[in-house]
């Protein structure tokens, strides 16, 4: 679902890495390291088409 626009990564390049094409790098089974569960959500929340979820 990712379409590019890389909001998710300008939240948090580490947690939300894009690969060469800027589409997002993050794998459906990624784990939230443990303290960055609030920047998680932020960036989550930044993706304009939805392309990302917290589970759990
Ligand atoms: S997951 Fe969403 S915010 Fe992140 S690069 Fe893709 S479209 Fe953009």
């Amino acid at each position: 679902m990712c379409d590019g626009h890389g909001q998710c990564s300008v939240v948090d390049m580490d947690l939300f890495p894009l690969d060469d094409d800027g589409r997002s790098a993050v794998g459906p089974d990624r784990e939230v390291p443990a303290g960055e569960e609030d920047v998680a959500r932020l960036g989550v929340a930044a993706c304009p088409v939805r392309a990302l979820a917290v589970r759990g």
